[in-house]
């Protein structure tokens, strides 16, 4: 499978000229399946999903978006995606369980008036809305598992993709200080490609911790701890400048290969 990096920002966006050779939008991986030319699969719709429709050369989009969790910076981009607000699309959206709430009401917690102007039905093309529990996703093509992450706010997901037994793990909020589950960590072991949260600094632990994040240093430990094989810092703090993030992956010495993610950035897993 092919990953591309459509928005890699935590919290709110970053736009400016201090933020241009990463990028300010939050974010979205897009994940085309082997054999094919355009995505089937969205890892959340924060700012960055918009990106998702060049990627898609005029077709509408019909795949899956798998939300992390139901923080804004992870779904508002969600109503701004022209590729899946339009005639001829099928989308589906699969968000963490809780509550006892559908998927589609979840959604309308953020996507309703006075908040927003429409509801979920109000987009276009067909779309779904699935609160699905943790384990194994039926995505098409894909092997999908999952995982339960402590964060704050709400239930969050971490997810694992696999394909032809190459596996990429999606965590973009996740505090593994606050405990790593043996769950998670069996889901993890070995991973080819672990995207992580990298919001803070080791000299920002008060605040990573304050807000269920990880430091540079929690995710490289965690990359360590697994085994992965490429660990990808990921949801950047939005006062991060394309300078300071120049110097995030020196920080950390790590048998580990280190990737800062940036928007456009894009590998085979
Ligand atoms: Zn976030
Ligand atoms: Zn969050």
């Amino acid at each position: 499978m092919r990953a591309t990096f459509l928005g890699v920002r935590g919290s709110t966006c970053a736009p400016g000229r201090d933020f241009v050779r990463y990028g300010g939008n939050t974010s979205c991986v897009a994940v085309t399946l082997t054999g094919r030319d355009r995505p089937t699969v969205l890892l959340d719709a924060g700012t960055g999903i918009r990106g998702a429709t060049a990627l898609l050369e005029g077709e509408p989009f019909r795949g899956t978006v798998l939300v992390s969790h139901l923080h804004w910076d992870h779904v508002q981009g969600l109503p701004f995606f022209a590729a899946g607000d339009r005639p001829g699309s099928a989308v589906r959206v699969v968000v963490p369980a809780q509550g006892g709430s559908s998927g589609r009401d979840l959604l309308a917690q953020l996507m309703a008036p006075p908040g927003f102007p429409i509801e979920p039905e109000g987009l276009l093309g067909d779309w779904s809305f699935d609160a699905v529990e943790d384990g194994a996703v039926v995505v098409d093509g894909l092997g999908v598992t999952a995982v339960d992450v402590e964060h704050k706010g709400g239930r969050t997901y971490g997810y694992v993709l696999e394909e032809y037994g190459r596996r990429l793990a999606y965590l973009p909020d996740h505090a593994p200080a606050a405990g790593v589950s043996a769950a998670l960590l069996g889901a993890l072991q070995g991973v080819d490609v672990l995207v992580h949260d990298a919001q803070f600094l080791e000299g920002e632990r008060d605040r990573a911790d304050a807000y269920g994040h990880a430091t540079v240093a929690d995710a490289v430990r965690l990359a360590e701890r697994v085994g992965s094989g490429r660990l990808v810092l990921f949801h950047h703090g939005p006062h991060r400048s394309d300078d300071d993030l120049d110097a995030v992956a020196g920080l950390v010495p790590t048998g580990v290969e280190v990737l800062t993610a940036r928007e456009g950035l894009g590998f085979v897993v």
